[in-house]
């Protein structure tokens, strides 16, 4: 036998009826905080991809910076 409950929603205070013990908002608010939750984690993502991204750049740009003094210190010396 399936039993039902009577819930009151964490989110909106509405009451709302479930079967599920671990459920805490209404059906609204379900589909509402789980599209939250999706748009934040694909918001994450995408930082996290432009942080790596960002690294990288700079790793490129350090390696550059490198690479140009070690170019200019060999064009000193064979200057001198
Ligand atoms: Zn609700």
């Amino acid at each position: 036998m399936e039993e039902t409950m009577m819930k009151k929603c964490r989110r909106c205070g509405a009451e709302f009826i479930t079967r599920s013990r671990i459920r805490k908002r209404c059906d609204v608010c379900q589909t509402v905080v789980s599209a939250e939750k999706q748009k934040k984690a694909n918001e994450r993502l995408k930082a996290r991809r432009a942080a790596r991204r960002m690294c990288l750049l700079k790793a490129v740009n350090l390696s550059l910076q490198s690479a140009a003094r070690g170019a200019a210190r060999e064009a000193l010396r064979a200057g001198m």
